[in-house]
């Protein structure tokens, strides 16, 4: 089997929180989030036969507990990523997902085999905005894709859940809305960097955040993740 490959950190510690992972990047993304910081993977061919990986895995055995698979979004490869989870798993890894779930068979599937441990999920905007950011027909699909995982954390078939917002400056008022639909997953709000963009402070997040009465994580360039809010 191939896999498209985007790149390798053997040692990674900011991609799953609290863990020491070891990061596979796939290659390839259909969406084309305006600030995507990995361009570089969103296109093009890098074809590794999956022996190649699962090897690159095993070597960061002896630092990393965990696997963390992020692109480009992994999703695309369906079953390279489900071959990968297994590999890993007999192995002994824990196993997170950092995805945009515009295919949410794959992340059913991957859940039904109890392949994942850990799904970082992006919530990019609103419903009502979704395809004009991505520049393709995706809400329906993420939709079906948070539904997944709100029901297989409440379920406790997966340990955690993340549902990450990158939020810019001017669309804090989509906040409230989006927390709604994420009752009951970790919610991360995530400072948008982008040319042209003044980025949210620390506290200007904070700030939007203020009103949701629920815990948050901060992501800032400044500060790193920060908790904020009441403990429950
Ligand atoms: S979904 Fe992620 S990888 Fe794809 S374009 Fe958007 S930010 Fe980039």
């Amino acid at each position: 089997m191939y896999v498209n490959f985007g790149g390798f950190v053997p040692i990674s510690t900011v991609d799953w929180r609290g863990r020491a992972a070891c990061t596979v990047f796939l290659r390839g993304c259909p969406a084309r989030c305006f600030y995507c910081h990995n361009i570089a993977i969103q296109d093009g061919e890098d074809l590794r036969d999956a022996d190649e990986i699962v090897a690159m895995i095993r070597e960061s055995r002896t630092v990393a507990g965990a696997v963390v698979f992020s692109g480009g979004e992994p999703t695309l490869q369906g079953p390279a990523l489900a071959h990968l989870a297994a590999a890993a798993r007999k192995m002994g890894f824990s196993v997170g997902l950092h995805t945009n779930g515009i295919f949410p068979r794959v992340i059913e599937d991957l859940l039904a085999k109890h392949l994942v441990d850990m799904i970082s999920l992006d919530i990019k905007t609103t419903w009502e905005r979704y395809d004009d950011l991505l520049e393709l027909t995706a809400a329906d699909a993420v939709k079906r894709s948070l539904a997944l995982c709100k029901r297989a954390k409440a379920d406790g078939s997966l340990e955690t859940c993340l549902a990450v917002v990158t939020l810019f400056r001017g669309r804090e008022e989509d906040l409230p809305a989006i927390a709604q639909d994420t009752r009951g997953l970790d919610l991360v709000l995530q400072q948008g960097v982008a040319p042209g963009f003044v980025p949210l402070t620390r506290q200007e997040l904070e700030a939007a955040a203020a009103p949701l009465g629920r815990r948050v994580h901060i992501r800032t360039r400044e500060d790193g993740e920060v908790v904020y809010g009441p403990k429950a």
